[in-house]
């Protein structure tokens, strides 16, 4: 892609409520534009990233055997009562009415909708057990959008919804999805943590939330230094007003505070903050039975089916990569989650030379696969282009400039700052083998 015909506008400044990294960043890069509370556009660069997340996600569910559909984000309203969740949920969920005085919601979350499309269609234990899943369009009216995308109130959710003839079948598939969650999330390029949790307003039993461990988290963990043990500090405090106070507690204030207790395993448990990026429930017949999801078993006796529910923050996850990989300058993306891998600055894009010798090395890392941007911007000098590589923060740069006479190039790291002289007839190979 060149910069020229491309559709990326950077910024200076990001607004002063944005306090967040991810959240300046990007503003400032121009990934997304914000069109009022909570509700915020992708631009060209952050629909790119937001690609690349869910191309991971759907792979690996569709690796593990779950469905994809899409339902209708308009559900009618009806069904929430069924669920006895209208009221439970009712702050979050933005409610009107159609010319025909009918009620709906936008969807905050689809267990109750999933519900009623599987008792239409599933009727005998034959047809069980079966998961489905979809990458849609969420509304909560959260209390408190802020951060960003990290909690926007218009987002981007995986959720899967799985039916089983029992516990222990539900149970198989919900470890099966906390393997392939792990799967995701390392495939991201991300430090996580998988945590016992809280079921909250989701209702059931067992839970557990996949945390993006990272300082500026809105979430406190205790977390074991030595073996896997984690836990979200909502499951340990009885008291409520104890875990807000200690979620409103920076990173750097809670290293202050000492836990006595041991982990199981005997060693040290020490806070962490982190992001929730995911979480899978055990949900039994929560839904199922007030919504009479049944099916018939092999004595042909009427059962309600067991459910699970899994669920993934995919448009969090751009703010979460950034959360945990930036420095003062700008973002440093993984390479499963870059927009670009490579940028091809040409430093003074008035000389032709520079400009074709920079033309020729993009056209070659494209026949490569390699996704390349070509920065020939011919008013920008090279120090803003080098500032908005920074601010964007594609893993490699290839800069084009004065050393062009002598037919080297300088390849730039964007995560270690590590600089290198290259050929410029060996610069693809140079990249390729990073990149391996
Ligand atoms: P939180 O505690 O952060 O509000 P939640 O418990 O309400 O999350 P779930 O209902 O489990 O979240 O939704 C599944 C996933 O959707 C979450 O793990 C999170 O990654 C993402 N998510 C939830 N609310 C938001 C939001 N307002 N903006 C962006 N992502 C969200
Ligand atoms: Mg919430």
């Amino acid at each position: 892609m060149k910069f020229t015909k491309f559709f990326i506008q950077t910024q200076k400044d990001a607004p002063s409520d944005a306090v967040l990294p991810s959240h300046q960043y990007l503003l400032k890069g121009g990934f997304v534009s914000q069109e009022g509370a909570g509700l915020y556009n992708y631009l060209p660069l952050g629909k790119m990233v937001l690609d690349n997340i869910r191309n991971i996600v759907k792979e690996e569910l569709d690796n593990a055997g779950a469905i994809e559909v899409q339902l209708s984000f308009v559900t009618p309203h009806s069904l929430w009562e069924e669920s006895g969740r209208s009221e439970t949920m009712d702050k979050e969920m933005l409610r009107f009415k159609d010319r025909k005085d009918n009620s709906f919601v936008l969807s905050p979350t689809n267990e109750e909708a999933m519900v009623n499309l599987v008792r239409q269609r599933v009727k005998s234990y034959k047809d069980l057990p079966v998961n489905l899943y979809q990458i849609n369009t969420k509304f909560r009216d959260e209390a408190r959008p802020r951060f960003g995308i990290l909690r926007g109130r218009e987002f981007l959710m995986k959720d899967g919804y799985s039916f089983h003839t029992s516990t222990e079948d539900m149970i198989r598939e919900f470890n099966l999805m906390e393997y392939t969650y792990k799967k995701i999330f390392t495939r991201l390029g991300l430090e996580f943590r998988v945590v016992q949790a809280d079921s909250g307003a989701i209702g059931g039993s067992g839970s557990k939330e996949f945390h993006v461990i990272a300082n500026s988290g809105e979430d406190t963990l205790v977390i074991c230094n030595s073996c896997d043990y984690g836990a979200n500090i909502e499951t340990i405090f009885e008291d409520e007003s104890e875990v807000d106070a200690l979620n409103e507690l920076s990173y750097e204030e809670l290293q202050n505070k000492k836990i006595e207790q041991k982990c199981s395993c005997g060693c040290k448990l020490s806070f962490k903050k982190g992001i929730e990026v995911g979480h899978i429930f055990q949900l039994g017949d929560r839904y199922s039975a007030p919504l009479k999801a049944e099916f018939l078993n092999k004595d042909q006796r009427k059962e309600n089916m067991q459910m699970a529910t899994f669920g993934i923050g995919v448009s969090r996850l751009i703010a979460a990569v950034i959360e945990q990989n930036h420095d003062d300058k700008g973002c440093i993306w993984t390479k499963t989650t870059t927009p670009f891998m490579c940028e091809v600055i040409v430093s003074n894009a008035k000389k032709e030379d520079e400009l074709n010798a920079g033309l020729k090395v993009y056209e070659e890392l494209k026949e490569n696969n390699i996704s390349t941007l070509i920065d020939d911007r011919v008013k920008e000098r090279f120090g803003f282009k080098m500032k908005d590589f920074e601010l964007l923060g594609f893993p490699y740069a290839i800069i084009i400039g004065k050393k062009l006479q002598e037919n080297i190039v300088e390849v730039v790291c964007r995560r270690s700052g590590e600089k290198t002289d290259v050929a410029i007839d060996e610069v693809v190979a140079f990249i390729k083998d990073k990149l391996v």
